[in-house]
């Protein structure tokens, strides 16, 4: 019981802390600069704190993990079999917390991009999904 506990604890600092500079985001990040677009990175006074950010454009990209964000029909978005009363809720709210980002940058105007975590991995999907911004 106690070890379950300090698990879930555990899980729930790890989330907390947005991990920078992942490999999908460097990734996501390189393939911009190839294809010439200048950009920004973290503006925190923007609605969920994007990845990435495109002034000239009125773009802000998250790359997303897929579990995380339980990407519809990835096979990395598995719920967890242990803890589900811990995970369900919270995976929900993230999902829930995401709709309302993108409704926020839908009333400024701007456009939301999400690169999942598994497509920044194919980079000819990468570079198709990134080319729509122009
Ligand atoms: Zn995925």
């Amino acid at each position: 019981m106690t070890d379950s506990i300090s698990k879930e604890r555990r899980s729930a600092n790890m989330s907390r802390i947005k991990s920078r500079d992942t490999k999908p985001e460097k990734t996501v990040r390189s393939a911009l600069h190839r294809l010439g677009f200048r950009f920004r990175l973290y503006r925190p006074n923007l609605p969920g704190k994007p990845d990435i950010v495109l002034p000239k454009y009125k773009v802000v990209i998250f790359v997303h993990g897929c579990f995380w964000h339980q990407h519809a029909g990835c096979k990395r978005a598995t719920q967890p079999k242990s803890n589900r009363k811990y995970w369900t809720p919270k995976l929900k709210r993230n999902i829930e917390r995401f709709y309302e980002i993108k409704r926020e940058y839908r009333q400024m105007g701007w456009k939301v991009l999400v690169i999942w975590e598994c497509e920044a991995k194919k980079a000819a999907k990468l570079i198709m999904k990134l080319n729509l911004i122009k």
